[in-house]
């Protein structure tokens, strides 16, 4: 089954179930402070489930846009990990609970209609002392208690650590689906959310309980259709191998996927469908904040190609590619291919020179480190070497990797801050405030924040 048909069918089957559907929010949402990038199908919804706004609906459904900067050293290594991917989700605001959402999630599964996944390849995890879920699954779906674990914090309340350590916001216990394929590794592919608390620090690690009692679903699209189209890794989907293939022609090279240049490919298509959506967005590679994580993105997705050999811009040729891949959810990437392209191929040609001016510096780094037997670079040459000249960490990493030698991101940042240095490194929000962001988001609301077409500051309703 096409990416896109699952995307519809998923839709159609929670309108079926009384849902409205919604379109997806921007990826970035300049009002929010908690956040870089939507980092999840329910942050648009926030309010709805902290109780903040009058509901026109109390079931919602949706495919939502995201980006999440934590998973970008997966990205290529593991089969599953995307920095953008599209999230399915459906959303209950005091409406059902969790026997529907567990009913509902099962029945789309399994039913031939819909996906008809053989159940036998299914397993869930419930939260440690979650027994409601667990009979739910057991004793009304029929799944034998061997493929019900029960797992802590880290993997069954979400955000991860919630109740005791995890960031501020509506949490709660939640119970992953997960697809074991014949080979390979089991593919977590939906995690339904029993949103019923407000996390906050005042008193520290207060666990309220929310006005009403929620869900909220998360499924990586890409996963499901990982899944259904019986490929080894999301990068092989119908929708995303045409950028990968795209991405071995414009570096002259055939694609292999278990090679280190097939691991290059898929991060160059990754990275380059982020930065495409980013950049759509006005969001361009830049010093700060979600600029400078595009910015981030696109160097490294220059790195892959930089290290077969390539000299010149590339990557703004797969923009089309992209574009094309998502031309049914979003067809107003068309619009923007040429500022999206121009966008890309400047902040090219700047770091191509960055690296010239530069290799000569790192590439003493690294002579250095093995002279003298390290196994990593020096953290304090590195981060000299970004204040006095701008070599970005993600130069010194990848060419340090490159001669097999580790960087040590901690000691940097520690170096960095030493000297009052921005540290560069990218901040990941769930849900969780983060004092940083927070403040410069707060400083855009009043200065820059004009507001957005959508009226009710969330998400647009479709009918
Ligand atoms: P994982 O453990 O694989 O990193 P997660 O537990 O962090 O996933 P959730 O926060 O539960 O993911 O998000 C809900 C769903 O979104 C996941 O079950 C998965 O299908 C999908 N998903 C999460 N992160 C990614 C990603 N980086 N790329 C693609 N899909 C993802
Ligand atoms: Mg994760
Ligand atoms: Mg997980
Ligand atoms: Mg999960």
């Amino acid at each position: 089954m096409k990416t896109d048909e699952i995307r519809q069918r998923y839709l159609d089957f929670f309108k079926s179930k009384g849902h409205t559907v919604c379109t997806s929010d921007v990826l970035v949402p300049k009002w929010d402070p908690t956040v870089l990038f939507t980092p999840a199908g329910m942050n648009p919804f926030k309010d709805h489930f902290l109780g903040n706004v009058e509901l026109e609906f109390t079931r919602a459904t949706s495919s939502q846009k995201c980006l999440r900067t934590g998973d970008i050293e997966n990205v290529g290594r593991t089969a599953y990990h995307h920095t953008f991917f599209e999230m399915l989700g459906n959303f209950s605001f005091g409406d059902y609970f969790k026997k529907d959402a567990i009913h509902w999630a099962w029945e789309f599964l399994v039913d031939k209609q819909w996906m008809g996944i053989d159940p036998e390849r299914l397993t869930v995890t419930v939260y440690l002392d979650d027994d409601e879920a667990s009979d739910i699954w057991h004793k009304e779906v029929g799944l034998p208690l061997d493929r019900i674990e029960r797992l802590g914090e880290h993997d069954n309340f979400w955000p991860a650590g919630a109740p005791t350590d995890g960031p501020d916001g509506v949490c709660g216990p939640c119970s992953e689906i997960f697809f074991h394929p014949d080979d390979g590794p089991e593919c977590e592919i939906w995690n339904l959310v029993f949103t019923q608390f407000n996390r906050s620090g005042d008193p520290p690690n207060n666990l309220s309980p929310l006005p009403s009692k929620n869900i909220d679903t998360g499924m990586g699209l890409e996963r499901m259709a990982a899944t259904l189209q019986g490929v080894e890794t999301n990068f092989h989907i119908d929708s995303l191998l045409p950028i990968v293939h795209a991405a071995a022609e414009v570096c002259g090279i055939k694609y292999e996927a278990n090679t280190d240049n097939g691991r290059r490919m898929r991060r160059i298509t990754d990275h380059v469908r982020a930065c495409t959506m980013a950049i759509h967005e006005n969001v361009l590679p830049g010093k700060e904040k979600e600029n400078y994580t595009v910015r981030r993105l696109l160097r490294r997705a220059v790195l892959q190609g930089y290290q077969i050999g390539l000299r010149d811009p590339f990557l703004a040729q797969l923009v089309p590619a992209v574009v094309d891949s998502l031309k049914v959810p979003y067809p107003e990437l068309a619009q923007t291919v040429d500022s999206v392209q121009k966008a890309i191929t400047n902040e090219e040609n700047d770091f191509y020179h960055l690296i010239e001016n530069n290799l000569r510096f790192v590439e003493q780094m690294i002579e250095d480190a093995k002279q003298s037997k390290a196994t990593e670079i020096d953290a304090a040459e590195a981060a000299r070497l970004f204040q006095t000249r701008g070599v970005p960490p993600e130069l010194t990493s990848e060419l340090a990797a490159e001669a097999e030698l580790g960087f040590n991101w901690d000691n940097y940042q520690a170096e960095m801050a030493r000297h009052g240095a921005a540290s560069g490194t990218l901040v990941d929000g769930v849900m969780g405030n983060s004092g940083p962001i927070d403040e410069f988001k707060n400083k855009l609301k009043k200065t820059t924040f004009t507001g957005y077409d959508c009226t009710s500051g969330t998400a647009t309703v479709l009918g």
